[in-house]
C-alpha cells in the first residue's frame, strides 16, 4: 500500500504535502481555511458534535453543552474551526461566499435519508440569511457506489431520491450517498456548478483512508474541518 503523491485529484481537489485534501474552488476565498483528513493527517477542529446519524443542525455561534449532539455544524464566527469525523460516511464542507457562513456535515445513510444536507442549507438560510445560490459545496472522501451495496429494505427508502433506478434482481443494491446529498443541495437551490466532489472512495483506497466497512474494529476516523479566518 503506497500513499498517493501530492497533487490534483478529480473535480479540482488536491492532496497537500501535509496529507490533507483541499478543494481548489474553496481556496479562491482567502477568508477561510479547510481540509479533508486522511489516515496520515487531519485538520484541527475546535468544535465537533456527538454524531447521531440525524438531520440535526447545530449553530456553533450559540452552542450550549446540551446542544452538542447532531450531524452538522454551522457558524458565522471568525476563528473557530468546526468539523466532523468520518470513516465511510460523507464529510461535506460548505461556504456561503456572501455572508461568509460556513458548515461541516456528517452524512451517513440515516442522516442522508433524513435530509441532513437539505436541513443544513435551510438552517444557514434561517440563521444567517444565506441564499443557496451563494453556497459552495465540497464532498470529501467517503464510501462510494463501487463499494457500498446495501439491503433492499435500506435502498428502497432512497427510491424517491433516485427515480431513475431500474428494478434489481436479488436483494441488494449499490447506493451512491454522495450523489444523494448532491441532489438534496441542488434541490435546495445550490448551483450544481458550485458542488465539487473529490470522487475518492474510503473503502477502495485503503492506503489513504480509514474505512468502517473495511475495518469495523479500527476506531480511526478522519476529521474534515473548516474555519472562517476573516
Ligand atoms: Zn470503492
Amino acid at each position: 500500500m503506497t500513499q498517493p503523491a501530492p497533487g490534483i485529484v478529480c473535480d479540482s481537489f488536491r492532496l497537500g504535502p501535509d496529507g490533507i485534501y483541499r478543494c481548489d474552488a474553496f481556496q479562491e476565498f482567502f477568508w477561510q481555511k479547510h481540509g479533508f483528513g486522511t489516515r496520515s493527517a487531519s485538520p484541527e477542529a475546535q468544535i465537533t458534535l456527538r454524531q447521531i446519524h440525524s438531520d440535526q443542525v447545530v449553530n456553533a455561534n450559540s452552542l450550549r453543552d446540551r446542544d452538542r449532539e447532531g450531524d452538522a455544524l454551522i457558524t458565522g464566527c471568525v476563528g473557530i474551526s468546526i468539523g466532523v469525523r468520518t470513516a465511510d460516511c460523507v464529510p461535506i464542507l460548505l461556504l456561503d461566499c456572501r455572508t461568509r457562513t460556513i458548515a461541516a456535515v456528517h452524512a451517513g445513510w440515516r442522516g442522508t435519508l433524513s435530509g441532513i444536507s437539505r436541513s443544513t442549507i435551510q438552517k444557514m438560510r434561517e440563521d444567517f440569511g444565506t441564499d443557496p445560490a451563494d453556497v459552495y459545496v465540497a464532498l470529501g472522501p467517503c464510501v462510494r457506489a463501487c463499494c457500498y451495496v446495501v439491503d433492499l429494505d435500506v435502498a428502497n427508502q432512497f427510491a424517491p431520491q433516485f427515480p431513475e433506478w431500474e428494478p434489481v434482481a436479488g436483494n441488494k443494491r449499490a447506493l451512491d450517498l454522495p450523489e444523494a446529498n448532491r441532489r438534496q443541495m441542488q434541490n435546495a437551490g445550490v448551483n450544481p456548478q458550485r458542488i465539487f466532489d473529490c470522487g475518492l472512495c474510503t473503502t477502495c483506497q485503503t492506503a489513504s483512508f480509514y474505512s468502517y466497512r473495511r475495518e469495523p474494529e479500527n476506531p480511526g476516523r478522519m476529521v474534515s474541518a473548516i474555519e472562517r479566518l476573516a
